[in-house]
């Protein structure tokens, strides 16, 4: 079955008149965890208390919660609900928010569109992982409507977005926090799961305020996150694309933290890409190396997530600025209608699976 004992990822809810608590997804139902366990961890109306208890908690739990729904599932029936009765929440609360550029394809075809005269990846690209600092306040769950930003378009422009856009990507959320220079092997000590990602980016405010300091306004003002966290040892992984030339020392991998993860990007309920995870360049154990080399440190409910996510094929792109071509080659929806960009009422939903297993869905709509 879908949203089966295998999967169990993590979410908040809520039910009429109560206050958000943790519960974990099976089937189209929420177990109450609070109930179930009888662990008042669970009561928060986040994981954070949850995801701070550490490796050997997340694992024990998790084969708890199997036990509950196999072999006790009699007794544990009555704190299933219905998923239809509840609302969603977010899942985490959110410290810092780091937004890496992972995917060779995705650097590449920026590259190539920007810089058509140089070569498309800058020469520090396949020696670190490409990040910056965002947003963590404007980090929403699944279902929050999105409005248009406002900023400046260029030179004396000023004025609502016109170059609206997507970004497919995975976030991988921290519960365990890290100190100076946790190495790439201590990852799934740290990493407690993975969340999708809907990096909304404004393409003509990004142009003009970039350079020299990176992303800004274009980015900060709502990034999407999907309502349930996967853990971590539920997915399947696979070797890390391979890597040339091969990284300073704290980069190298000591595991296989590619992952085998299928997804697809709707634009109003049509399928217009099928990203896949296992294309990425830097690894997640990497991206956490790099991210505290320099003695920074992470906290619970860190969340960074990996850059857009574009596989080598045009059916593979991530976001629209690739799909479009910048807009000059605009999509041909089903019914007719073109898209270059995002237009108001437009809905966006991103969902993905990994093997068997559904990572369920971000959406947002454009208001
Ligand atoms: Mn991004």
């Amino acid at each position: 079955m879908s949203w089966g004992v295998d999967n169990l990822p993590y979410g908040v809810f809520s039910l009429p008149g109560e206050s958000p608590r943790v519960g974990v997804r099976y089937g189209d139902k929420v177990l109450d965890l609070t109930a179930a366990l009888h662990d008042e961890v669970f009561a928060a109306p986040s994981l954070n208390p949850f995801m701070a208890r550490g490796r050997t908690a997340w694992h024990d739990t998790r084969e708890l919660i199997r036990n509950k729904l196999t072999d006790d599932l009699s007794v544990t029936e009555p704190h299933l609900i219905p998923l239809a009765q509840v609302q969603l929440h977010m899942p985490f609360e959110v410290g810092d928010y780091v937004d890496f550029y992972c995917s060779l394809d995705h650097a590449s075809n920026v590259g190539r569109m920007f810089r058509p005269d140089t070569e498309p990846l800058l020469p520090n690209w396949r020696h670190l992982p490409i990040g910056y600092h965002g947003r963590a306040g404007t980090v929403v769950v699944s279902g929050t409507p999105v409005k248009r930003p406002r900023g400046q378009l260029g030179e004396g422009r000023f004025g609502p977005c016109e170059k609206l856009d997507l970004e497919a990507e995975l976030g991988f959320v921290v519960g365990v926090p890290t100190t100076l220079g946790t190495s790439a092997g201590a990852f799934e000590e740290h990493v407690f799961g993975v969340t999708l990602v809907n990096d909304w980016s404004a393409r003509d405010i990004q142009a003009w305020e970039y350079r020299p300091l990176g992303p800004f306004l274009a980015k900060s003002f709502a990034t999407s996150i999907s309502p349930w966290i996967t853990p971590l040892e539920a997915l399947p992984r696979i070797p890390g694309r391979p890597q040339d030339p091969e990284p300073v020392e704290y980069l190298r991998r000591q595991g296989d933290w590619g992952l085998d993860i299928s997804l697809e990007i709707l634009l109003n309920g049509e399928v217009v890409s099928r990203p896949p995870y296992s294309s990425m360049y830097w690894t997640p154990d990497q991206m956490l190396a790099h991210m505290t080399v320099n003695g920074a440190s992470l906290r619970t409910g860190d969340l960074f997530a990996s850059g857009t996510i574009s596989g080598p094929e045009p059916g593979e792109r991530g976001s629209l600025i690739e799909l479009t071509w910048n807009g000059t080659d605009p999509i041909k929806l089903a019914g007719g209608e073109t898209r270059a960009f995002l237009e108001d009422g437009d809905t966006v939903t991103i969902r993905a699976t990994a093997g068997d297993l559904t990572l369920g869905e971000v959406s947002g709509t454009i208001v």
